[in-house]
């Protein structure tokens, strides 16, 4: 799966994690288990516009 760079968090300027909706592939479950959070895992409600993002470090 090809990683486009993440945007930046508008309020502390790191780096957005993308919230997955949905079924996340295996491979990502593993990541975010295993620590090395790729993405937030946001449950099975889906949003229409897309893909969300997240900041882990100010929750925004
Ligand atoms: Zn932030």
């Amino acid at each position: 799966m090809a990683t486009a760079d993440p945007p930046l968090c508008p309020r502390c300027a790191a780096p957005m994690l993308p919230v997955i909706y949905g079924f996340p592939v295996p491979e990502t479950i593993a990541q975010v288990e295993a620590g090395q959070a790729v993405a937030v895992l946001g449950g099975c409600m889906r949003r229409p516009e897309g893909t969300a993002w997240r900041c882990l470090r100010c929750t925004s």
